[in-house]
């Protein structure tokens, strides 16, 4: 392995769970992935977070540092969090794996001053069908009136720091939330209430903003990984890589290329690869795997650096020959030392799987 791969998978083969943040516009999706990126780089480590393509790794030792007192890493043993950077629900929807949603957990984001809105309605519906475990992000408490900032700090602490009319107003504001949630058929309580997140979706109210709250998500999210996740999260590593075209894009001096999410195996500079096609299955050749450069070394000419090889989970760019009609929500197979019919074939049914959901949704 090259010193920049950006394997984010352990050793003992679980692999980093893929986060969502759905909602309704201007609740904040945008801000709380920018939130969790810059509070992770404020920490300062090196390796504190990794910038892949289309998505972020945040390491569990960078979240055990955000959160402070409430994780310690000793209790966990997934490597971290992989949070997709497009946010929204027509991106999970679309975004699949093995007839699955890609994502093995979701952030719904709710402006706790609007309260439910119609495209929040329409995400609960696709976590339903999905049957993706979720938590409640309760944004913008920073704007409840009389709210005391506190930048970063779990909110238990903020609270502490707050009048007792503004802990009111928001407690208000909560439980209205909660009580959306029940008229759309979920129980729902405050996350620390919350003893099975199967049963009970966990509300967090944070700030985006300011950030306080963000610690708690973290830990709620690795919690709830930890709990229900880690049997699905337990893949060979060196296997043949499976994923998902995130986008189909025209790079420089590489041609048409994909940018996808590995969930599963390992893909190398010296695989073949199958990929879902407008007009069916693409056979070809990996060209480059190609990872973003890391921010301080961006003033170069080239954005990208070549890897060798990358494991699940992660966000990978791919550059190969013939990838004109691949398509975004397509599937992406490495053949290895399979049948490459075997492998068209399994490409051939997502493909269909997938025309059959756009179909019904319209
Ligand atoms: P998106 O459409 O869901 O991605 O929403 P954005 O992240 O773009 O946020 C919409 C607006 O709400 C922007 O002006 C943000 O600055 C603002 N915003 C987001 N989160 C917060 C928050 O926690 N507090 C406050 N005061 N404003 C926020």
């Amino acid at each position: 392995m090259s010193d920049s791969d950006a394997t984010v998978a352990n050793a003992t083969g679980l692999r980093t769970p893929i986060v969502a943040v759905l909602g309704h516009v201007d609740h904040g999706k945008t801000t709380l992935l920018d939130k969790v990126r810059g509070s992770a780089v404020q920490e300062g480590e090196a390796g504190a977070i990794t910038q892949h393509i289309g998505a972020t790794a945040v390491p569990l030792d960078t979240i055990g540092e955000m959160a402070g007192e409430l994780v310690d890493p000793d209790d966990f043993d997934l490597p971290g969090l992989l949070f997709i950077d497009t946010p929204g629900h027509h991106s999970f929807s679309t975004l699949r794996s093995r007839g699955g949603a890609l994502a093995d957990i979701a952030i719904l984001v709710v402006d706790v001053n609007d309260g439910f809105q119609p495209q929040t309605l329409e995400a609960l519906d696709i976590l339903k069908r999905t049957q993706t475990p979720f938590v409640v992000a309760a944004n913008k408490v920073d704007t409840i009136p009389g709210w005391k900032p506190q930048e970063g700090l779990p909110i238990q602490q903020s609270l502490d720091h707050q009048s007792d009319r503004a802990e009111d107003r928001l407690n208000e504001k909560l439980y209205e939330v909660i009580g959306q949630m029940s008229d759309n058929g979920f129980s729902a309580d405050m996350y620390w209430r919350v003893q099975d997140f199967r049963s009970n979706i966990g509300v967090v109210p944070l700030s985006a903003m300011t950030g306080e709250g963000i610690p708690d998500l973290l830990t709620v999210m690795m919690g709830l990984s930890q709990r229900y996740l880690k049997e699905d999260m337990s893949i060979d590593v060196t296997g043949p890589g499976a994923g998902t075209v995130l986008e189909v894009k025209d790079e420089q001096g590489f041609g048409t290329t994909i940018d996808i999410v590995l969930y599963d195996g390992t893909v190398t500079g010296e695989d073949t690869i199958v990929v879902g096609g407008k007009n069916g299955p693409i056979v070809t050749d990996v060209r480059a795997l190609l990872h973003p450069r890391p921010l301080a070394e961006i003033r170069t000419e080239k954005h990208f650096e070549k890897v060798d090889s990358v494991s699940a989970a992660t966000g990978i760019k791919i550059a190969a020959p013939d990838l004109d009609d691949a398509m975004a929500g397509a599937p992406v197979r490495v053949v290895r030392d399979r049948d490459v019919d075997d492998v068209i074939a399994e490409v051939e049914a997502e493909l269909s799987d997938l025309s059959v959901e756009t179909e019904e949704n319209g």
